[in-house]
């Protein structure tokens, strides 16, 4: 790889901060992993940036959580690595991550039946049947997330937009919500500015 790429990239400040816009609170969640070119920083370093990530992404605040806040931020990073080998594997065919992928599946289905599962009927106070969740919040959102890796594998377009940044340095796993389908940067304004930067300066040289 250009030592120029990795110097623009896989900057510590660009590496370390926090990202939001993965496109849905799935790919937000393996955004809490960063330059993977290089391999990778961890996001989720401590108690106030698991807070921060489950806030903007989750929109939960820490009033929400019945769990430790240390043992949320193990289950985050735990949810993330399965769901990424998952991904990679199954739709990437990066065999190096199989046996990570199918321990994964293991670990995503344990997610989901302590989320999901554990809705049950009630009655309420005026006698209307309703769906009582019994699990915490944290359980239930983070169901949602393996949800989300089941969705993508069966739609088969939401599958076709999943891409990995064309930033070697980056190579973040993100969702393409444009029209058209065809951003190659998890970001225009991180990796395809920097990209951008990079040929303008070779074109001067
Ligand atoms: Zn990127």
């Amino acid at each position: 790889m250009a030592e120029g790429v990795r110097n623009l990239v896989a900057r510590d400040d660009v590496a370390a901060a926090l990202r939001f816009d993965g496109g849905s609170p799935l790919f937000n969640l393996l955004m809490t992993k960063g330059a993977r070119g290089r391999g990778s920083v961890e996001r989720l370093i401590d108690d106030e940036r698991t807070l921060s990530f489950l806030s903007r992404s989750f929109g939960m605040s820490e009033d929400d959580l019945c769990e430790d806040i240390g043992v949320i931020r193990a289950q985050l990073i735990e949810i993330r690595e399965a769901a990424e080998a998952i991904i990679g594997y199954q739709i990437f065919n990066r065999l190096e991550v199989r046996d990570q992928a199918l321990i994964g599946v293991d670990v995503l289905n344990r997610i989901t039946a302590s989320g999901v599962s554990k809705r049950r009927l009630g009655v309420d106070l005026e006698g209307q049947i309703v769906v009582v969740t019994v699990s915490s919040p944290f359980e239930a959102k983070v169901a949602e997330v393996a949800a989300e890796v089941s969705e993508i594998l069966l739609d088969g377009e939401k599958r076709a937009r999943v891409k990995v940044c064309a930033n070697e340095a980056c190579r973040a796993p993100f969702m393409d919500r444009s029209p058209t389908n065809n951003r190659v940067w998890c970001s225009m304004a991180i990796c395809g500015n920097r990209a951008k930067a990079k040929r303008y300066y070779h074109s001067l040289k």
